[in-house]
């Protein structure tokens, strides 16, 4: 929702290199609904981050961290990791922030539809 205030994406049309950030994609009216540039009318796909539908690729960071803190947690003989289960859920959660800043970084938020870096998704 928020994703148009992000200063880290790449809000530019492919066609006419216009950035599209705060103006608003139209889409065409028909069963098909495509989105057009509302400056040269180029024919636009919006491209989300495969991190959007696989949680998989951004909880993959703290998890570990999470699973060894529950390990000291509820298993008394395992109570000497905690202080090192904290540091590694730490680096986890570092890790995910260096990783949701650097997909971001540049990312396209619209592609042309036959462009080869389209999401695939439709
Ligand atoms: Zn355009």
């Amino acid at each position: 929702m928020l994703s148009e205030l992000d200063p880290l994406m790449d809000f530019r049309c492919p066609h006419c290199a216009a950035s599209l950030r705060l103006r608003r994609v139209r889409r065409q009216p028909g069963p098909e609904g495509r989105l057009v540039c509302p400056r040269c009318a180029g024919e636009l796909v919006e491209r989300r981050h495969p991190a959007i539908a696989n949680n998989w690729l951004w909880s993959r960071f703290y998890l570990p961290g999470v699973l060894l803190c529950a390990l000291g947690i509820f298993l008394p003989s395992l109570a000497w990791l905690l202080p090192f289960a904290v540091a590694v859920l730490l680096l986890g959660f570092v890790a995910l922030l260096i990783y949701v800043v650097r997909e971001r970084w540049g990312w396209k938020r619209y592609a042309a539809p036959d462009s080869s870096v389209d999401s695939g998704g439709h």
